[in-house]
C-alpha cells in the first residue's frame, strides 16, 4: 500500500490536468476490471463485478486531482503572474519548487526582496498577486518558449518516510484514496462495485457531479485525505483529527451531513473488527460527497478518510499505518454492504 501511495504522489494531477494519474490508473485496472471508461470530464470509471448481484448500487470515490497553480500571465522580464487552482494557504508557497505544464518546466515561487518589504508589510503575509513564478527566463520571448498562459504549475516533492511511522508527500489528499480504491480493484468483490477516480474535486467537487449522474449509486463511499490538526498550541477542541489514530468516519462536514445509518455501519464494523477510527471534533472541509449526496433523487453517502497535516501543501504529514487500516475498513464496509439491510438515516 506505501509503495503504490508513493507511486501516485510523485505524479501531477492539478485539477483539470489530470492525465498522469488517470494514465497511471488506467494502466493498473485494465487488467482485472469488468469495464473501464474515460468521461467527459475525464473521470475514471470502473466497473467491477462481485461475487453475487446484490441489486444494490454501490459506489466508492477518490479524486484524482490535487492544488495547484495556473499562469495568467508572462511579464516583461519573464516571469510568470499566476492563481491557485483549488484551496492552498498563501502562507506556504513562498520559496516553493514547481513544476509548469506538459514539459515540467522547473521553476519557483518568487516574491519581492526582503530589503524592499516595509515594516508594514512585514506583519502580514503577502497577496498571491504580488507574487511570481521564477523559471530563470532572460525575458518575455525566452520565457514564452518553455510555458503559456493557461498552464498549470504542480508542487514539486519528494515522498520521504520519516519519524514515528509518518510519511511526507505532496498530494496524500487524494492519493491515498486512489490507492485504496486501486487494491480493491485487484481483489475479489462480494459484490458489484462502480469506482470513480474524480477529477477537479479541489476547484468544487466539479467532476463528482457528472459521474454521480452517470453511475447513479444508492449508497457511496467517498475516501478521502482529511485535515488534521494535531499540532502544539492548538486547542484540544479544534484538533480536527489526528495522523495515527485511525481512518476518519465523518458525521458532518461544510458541505454534506453524511448518512447516519451508513455512518453507525462503519463506526460498529471498526470496534467489532479491532481497527481504530476516529471523528473529526471540528466541522470544516468537503469533498464530493456533497455533489454526490445531491445529485438526482439523492444518495446516501459516508466518507473515510485518511488525517493529513499540513493538507494542500507540498509537505503533507500522513501515518503509514492509517492507510492500512482504511483499507481494510473499505473492504469490510463492501463485504457489509453485499449482506446486510443498511438502517436509513
Ligand atoms: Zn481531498
Amino acid at each position: 500500500m506505501l509503495n503504490l501511495i508513493k507511486e501516485l504522489c510523485a505524479l501531477d494531477g492539478v485539477s483539470s490536468a489530470e492525465d498522469e494519474v488517470r494514465r497511471f490508473i488506467l494502466e493498473r485496472v485494465r487488467p482485472c476490471a469488468d469495464e473501464v471508461h474515460v468521461d467527459a470530464m475525464g473521470n475514471v470509471i470502473v466497473f467491477k463485478k462481485g461475487a453475487r448481484a446484490t441489486g444494490k448500487r454501490l459506489m466508492l470515490t477518490a479524486h484524482m486531482d490535487e492544488v495547484g497553480f495556473i499562469i495568467k500571465n508572462i511579464t516583461d522580464d519573464g516571469y510568470l503572474k499566476f492563481a491557485p487552482v483549488g484551496g492552498i494557504d498563501r502562507r506556504v508557497i513562498l520559496g516553493k519548487r514547481v513544476v509548469i505544464g506538459k514539459n515540467k518546466v522547473p521553476g519557483i515561487v518568487g516574491l519581492k526582496a526582503y530589503h524592499l518589504v516595509s515594516a508594514k508589510e512585514e506583519k502580514v503575509v503577502p497577496k498571491v498577486e504580488t507574487m511570481y513564478l521564477d523559471i530563470g527566463a532572460k525575458d518575455k520571448a525566452s520565457a514564452e518558449k518553455l510555458v503559456a498562459p493557461g498552464d498549470l504549475a504542480a508542487f514539486v516533492s519528494d515522498c520521504v518516510e520519516f519519524g514515528d511511522g509518518m510519511l511526507k508527500a505532496k498530494a496524500i489528499d487524494d492519493r491515498v484514496g486512489c490507492a485504496v480504491m486501486l487494491r480493491l480493484i485487484e481483489e475479489s468483490l462480494p459484490m458489484d462495485c462502480t469506482f470513480v477516480f474524480s477529477v477537479q474535486e479541489e476547484v468544487g467537487t466539479r467532476g463528482a457531479f457528472g459521474a454521480a449522474f452517470s453511475v447513479s449509486p444508492e449508497i457511496a463511499l467517498v475516501l478521502e485525505g482529511t485535515t488534521a490538526a494535531d499540532l502544539p498550541g492548538t486547542p484540544d477542541h479544534k484538533k480536527v483529527t489526528a495522523p495515527g489514530k485511525g481512518p476518519v468516519i465523518a458525521l458532518m462536514d461544510n458541505g454534506t451531513i453524511y448518512d447516519r445509518g451508513l455512518f453507525e455501519l462503519l463506526r460498529s464494523l471498526a470496534e467489532r473488527n479491532q481497527i481504530p477510527w476516529q471523528m473529526k471534533n471540528y466541522i470544516s472541509g468537503g469533498n464530493d460527497s456533497s455533489a454526490i449526496q445531491r445529485s438526482k433523487s439523492g444518495v446516501r453517502v459516508a466518507a473515510l478518510s485518511a488525517a493529513v497535516r499540513y493538507l494542500h501543501t507540498p509537505s503533507s504529514v500522513a501515518a503509514v499505518r492509517d492507510f492500512e487500516q482504511m483499507f481494510q475498513l473499505t473492504r469490510k464496509f463492501i463485504q457489509a454492504v453485499a449482506v446486510l439491510q443498511v438502517q436509513g438515516s
